[in-house]
């Protein structure tokens, strides 16, 4: 499980606001720009996206240009390959109840640990026009989420 790919990131304490586990999640540093990390749905793998990924650089030309980080965070991560099945997620979440309200985080530094690049296969793998349907759905189906005000995608 040492792929070359996979980078080392400090790991800084955090503690679940549901169940009281204290966990170390992987940070990076504020100076870190264009690069994120994800959490799994069940909190327990982590992956990091740098937005000069070619992957990451479609998905960007794709999204509406006045798009949010929020929105251009989230489809990183949700349009993402699952990792060991899991689908991926811009919070982070507690490894053991996978509740994602944290009484604290950015605790002491408890050490580091390897974490695997995001990856766009199934995405790319898609023909052309699914590809563009699937950002632009993810892009409508965020905003209705947030806003509550969609445009109606044929
Ligand atoms: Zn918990």
């Amino acid at each position: 499980m040492s792929d070359s790919t996979d980078i080392e990131i400090v790991t800084l304490e955090a503690k679940c606001g549901s169940c009281g586990e204290i966990f170390d999640y992987p940070t990076l540093s504020d100076f870190a720009y264009g690069e994120f990390i994800f959490c799994s749905e069940n909190g327990r793998v982590h992956a990091y996206c740098e937005a000069s990924n070619p992957a990451a650089k479609l998905i960007q030309v794709l999204l509406p240009e006045d798009c949010g980080a929020e929105l251009y965070q989230s489809a990183l991560a949700e349009l993402a390959d699952p990792i060991l099945g899991q689908n991926l997620r811009t919070e982070m979440r507690c490894p053991k109840c996978t509740s994602p309200k944290l009484e604290y985080w950015g605790g002491k530094k408890t050490g580091s640990m390897w974490v695997k690049p995001t990856t766009y296969k199934s995405l790319l793998s898609l023909p052309r026009n699914e590809l563009v349907q699937k950002v632009s759905n993810f892009a409508s189906g965020f905003r209705f989420a947030v806003v509550s005000d969609s445009d109606e995608v044929v």
